[in-house]
């Protein structure tokens, strides 16, 4: 044992290591995920899912090549530590890995979401500390650090339950699908399920969380397993099966597959109670781990993806009937758009998210008119991450549509057109849309590298004191999207599921 007045294991050390393990995890991919997406590429059958697929590999390998976040959303900064008993380390742990993700954060350039208060002070912290940190004591003298940028889209659609011991395997199966259910597109699809069961409340949705850094094994390899007598496997098998027969898809666009695995962590419980905890993550399942030895040697973990693409074949045949859209675009052309069409904007768009939508609303209530002019136009939600100095744009993929409902009828009877962003809409969106022959359309959740190259000029047009939340004027090229919701209502993440209760399916779709 190294003796703690010499011991080589700083505050300094670790932040430059927390610093370091962020930056890796934004954009880089570990390997055990980008092949769980490339078989569920190579197995999805619904042609717009398997272009959403082929959209989200695409990104991860610009991602990597880039070194730059593959999702615009670089999350909550969740960081698990193991601590060695023996370890020597004295210093203030939680200081060290707050500056360490201040420092990642801001010298890479990753987007701030931390704000100071949950409800009454909702100011952004500025460098997305605080960090969610987790320490066990565990064996041995070293010092494991574990990082997850965890999205909001799909830590949002996480869910715990307490079940009654007599609901047993059916009632986790009915909990689970219900929340997948209630999820639908909005987690960015395809799905990493992090499941805890037993323990208490809190202990059920630690499992959960800490699930979610486990090797994700492949239908083949948990059958093993399951065969060799483990009951959880055989439950996981069963649960992924269950996901990808929902007809959601990836993307909430129908197909087979909707699930990179589901890995389960169990502990003892009360006779009286099964809690159940699902952390839904997203196909952006990032996470970076490393150890630091007692004397200072520090060893990353994990392998993380090359840059070979195998998935690139696919392409050519799925673009041929992309629709090309050059703005300004009439109300007629948004008319002739039909629900799951694939299109390539090239133009003008706008960009809101929810404060800009607010303030844009006060601003005609008060003037009588908006930043820009409305007509006709299309506004993309999107919050990007911070361009670097020979960027235009940082990574910049669509946010969850959802929170522009309330908001949207008002701009879709004052002229707009069209709005791109991810998951599902209101009732009262589509009602507007379609008294105002307007049209929804999806990005790639997630894939905010392959848009941000479509965008060749960004401007602000108003508040550019949001930051993010600006009002953008962006020059595009081909930005691609699909149509999810048409101006006569058609509806593609209902004509997914009901395509699904059609379709003759594959004999196995666990992949
Ligand atoms: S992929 Fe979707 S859910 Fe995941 S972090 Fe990005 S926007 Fe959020």
């Amino acid at each position: 044992m190294v003796p703690s007045a010499v011991c080589p294991i700083t505050d300094t050390l670790i932040t430059d290591v927390v610093a370091d393990l962020f930056y890796t995890a934004t954009h880089q991919l570990p390997q055990d995920i980008f092949e769980r997406l490339n078989s569920i590429y190579q197995l999805e059958v619904g042609e717009n899912a398997r272009e959403a697929t082929r959209q989200i590999l695409e990104n991860a390998v610009k991602a990597r090549q880039k070194q730059r976040p593959m999702c615009q959303d670089t999350g909550f900064p969740v960081v698990f530590v193991e601590l060695g008993r023996q370890c020597p380390y004295q210093g203030d742990l939680a200081q060290a890995i707050n500056q360490g993700v201040a420092k990642g954060y801001t010298e890479h350039y990753l987007r701030k979401s931390m704000v100071k208060d949950p409800v009454f002070d909702r100011t952004n912290t500025g460098d997305n500390t605080p960090a969610i940190i987790h320490t066990e004591l565990v064996d041995g003298d070293h010092l494991k650090i574990m990082v997850e940028p965890k999205g909001t889209g799909s830590e949002s659609m996480s869910a715990l339950t307490m079940l009654k011991p007599s609901q047993g395997v059916d009632g986790i199966k009915q909990f689970i699908l219900d929340a997948i259910f209630r999820a639908g597109a909005n987690p960015c699809p395809p799905l990493l399920l992090g499941i805890g069961i037993g323990g208490t409340f809190e202990k059920a949705a630690l499992m959960a969380k800490r699930a979610l850094f486990d090797p994700v094994l492949d239908a083949d390899a948990l059958r093993q397993k399951a065969d060799g007598g483990d009951p959880y496997a055989g439950l996981a098998l069963e649960l992924i099966q269950m996901v990808n027969e929902t007809g959601i898809g990836t993307q909430g666009l129908g197909g087979v597959q909707m699930c990179i695995g589901v890995n389960i962590r169990t502990f003892a419980t009360h006779i009286g109670a099964l809690p159940v905890a699902l952390n839904v993550q997203c196909h952006a399942a990032r996470h970076a781990e490393a150890v630091i030895e007692a004397d200072g040697t520090v060893t990353h973990l994990g392998q993380h993806i090359g840059t070979e693409a195998r998935f690139d074949e696919a392409s050519e045949a799925v673009n041929a009937h992309v629709v090309k859209l050059q703005t300004p675009v009439s109300a007629e052309q948004f008319a002739q758009l039909r629900a799951g069409d694939r299109v390539h904007i090239s133009g003008t768009i706008y960009t809101a998210r929810d404060a800009a939508h607010k303030r844009m609303m006060e601003a005609y209530e008060a003037t009588g008119a908006f930043p820009f002019p409305m007509d006709n136009q299309i506004i993309y939600y999107v919050g990007p991450v911070p361009a670097m100095a020979d960027e235009v744009i940082g990574p910049a993929g669509p946010t969850t549509a959802a929170r522009m409902d309330k908001y949207a009828p008002f701009f879709l009877n004052h002229g707009l057109k069209a709005m791109i962003g991810k998951g599902y809409r209101s009732a009262e969106v589509i009602d507007a849309m379609k008294a105002n022959g307007a049209v929804y359309m999806v990005g790639i959740g997630g894939a905010a590298v392959v848009i941000a190259d479509s965008i060749k000029q960004c401007d602000v047009v108003a508040y550019p004191e949001l930051g993010p939340e600006a009002v953008y004027r962006l020059q595009v090229e081909n930005f691609p999207a699909i149509v999810a919701i048409d101006s006569q209502g058609n509806n593609i993440h209902e004509q997914g599921r009901e395509a699904y209760r059609k379709r003759d399916l594959p004999a196995d779709m666990a992949g």
